[in-house]
């Protein structure tokens, strides 16, 4: 098998899980308790934390583990909101902005919270300057009455790099929150929480190389939020629930690997790969998005006049894994609202598949991709 598919989900390495085994073994204790087993479970947990902050340039006290990216983003949007109202600062007038591109996992937490709050959900247009994403659209959505701008960071089917810390700039000048959907990010781009100016950051640590099950949320120093979860005081009382301590272990080990990948190494891989599919099919197919800033693991290609769901399946039988679009879309025949988005014809989204390395990938993977796709075309 060949897995080309890791911006669905990546395998655990060795390294993650030897670290993980003790806390799903002998080392049971909840961090809570103060006997020593606890004790030990409690230090694995803030080890980790300092781990995962250092990967993404945060302060430890900054970063609240949780479930997943998508607990992070619901999270965040809600608690936006919240707060707002807590404030007495929310009004019929108010709107939130995100863009087109995002998550599902952000567009219908900001579609629910949004219709439960009676508020406007601005979504931004993709408009596309010289290579880079405009900011003009950003420019005319962000106003006075804007609570928060949810923008991604690295998109999951086309691998875009959003110009984060230039739209954090047009929030911050209306004084605006900002959340940034940092899921596709670690391990493919560099991460500094300093540099990106946002108020709220999520992670998944099963997107780089960690555990399923477990995610984090930074939030800026001196930001009041209130509780994602409600009960104990765990995670200093902004995340109530006994720790998943093997899961927070896991992902702090993933996140240092993650932060320390050589990217390089993997887009030398990924742009071997698209030279081989050009190489072998010259204009039967067509290298999305390559003119734009994308990370180094995603190559998003479309087989022209082919069915991509029909064509997924042939290289799935070739033992070649990858992906139509974001996981949660597969399956369903609809075409991808974010390739749309992206400025896609409908005939060319449904030909797109979306192949996604990681720094596991090896070099004779990728010329054994190329032979099952090229198998599977047939
Ligand atoms: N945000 C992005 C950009 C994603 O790609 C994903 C997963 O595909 C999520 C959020 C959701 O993360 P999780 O699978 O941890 O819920």
């Amino acid at each position: 098998m060949i897995y080309f598919d890791n911006n669905a989900t990546t395998a655990v390495t060795p390294a993650v899980l030897d670290a993980m085994l003790p806390f799903l073994k002998e080392q049971y204790g909840n961090p809570s308790s103060i006997h020593q087993l606890g004790n030990q479970a409690r230090v694995a947990v803030e080890q980790a934390r300092g781990r995962l902050a250092k990967a993404i340039g945060a302060r430890s006290s900054e970063i609240t583990f949780c479930a997943s990216g998508t607990e992070a983003g619901n999270f965040a949007i809600a608690a936006a909101l919240q707060q707002a109202k807590l404030a007495g600062k929310l009004h019929s007038g108010n709107n939130i902005v995100i863009t087109a591109i995002e998550h599902p996992a952000v567009k219908a937490a900001a579609a629910w919270f949004g219709k439960l709050y009676d508020i406007a959900v601005r979504v931004v247009p993709m408009r596309f300057d010289k290579g880079t994403v405009s900011l003009a659209p950003f420019a005319e959505a962000i106003d006075d009455n804007t609570l928060l701008v949810s923008v991604m960071l690295a998109n999951n089917e086309s691998g875009l790099i959003l110009p984060v810390a230039e739209i954090a700039a047009l929030a911050k000048a209306v004084g605006a929150l900002v959340y940034c959907d940092g899921v596709q990010a670690l391990g493919k781009l560099p991460v500094d929480m300093k540099k990106l100016g946002v108020d709220i950051f999520s992670l998944s640590a099963h997107k780089f190389h960690g555990p399923k099950g477990i995610g984090a949320l930074f939030c800026k120093r001196g930001l009041k939020l209130p509780a994602m979860l409600h009960g104990g005081s765990q995670e200093s009382g902004r995340r109530a629930g006994t720790e998943n301590t093997p899961g927070i272990v896991g992902m702090g080990v993933a996140a240092e690997h993650a932060a320390a990948c050589d990217t390089d190494a993997v887009a030398a891989l990924r742009d071997a790969f698209e030279q081989g599919l050009c190489a072998r099919l010259g204009d039967k197919i067509h290298i999305n998005f390559a003119d734009l800033p994308r990370t180094p693991n995603i190559s998003s290609v479309q087989f022209k006049g082919a069915d991509g769901n029909l064509l997924l399946i042939m290289m799935d039988q070739q033992g070649l894994c990858a992906s139509t679009g974001s996981a949660c879309s597969s399956g369903s025949l609809s075409v991808s609202p974010v390739l749309l988005a992206m400025g896609l014809r409908e005939a060319e989204a449904k030909g797109t598949i979306r192949f996604s390395l990681s720094r596991l990938t090896t070099r004779d993977e990728v010329d054994r991709a190329l032979d099952a796709v090229v198998a599977a075309l047939k």
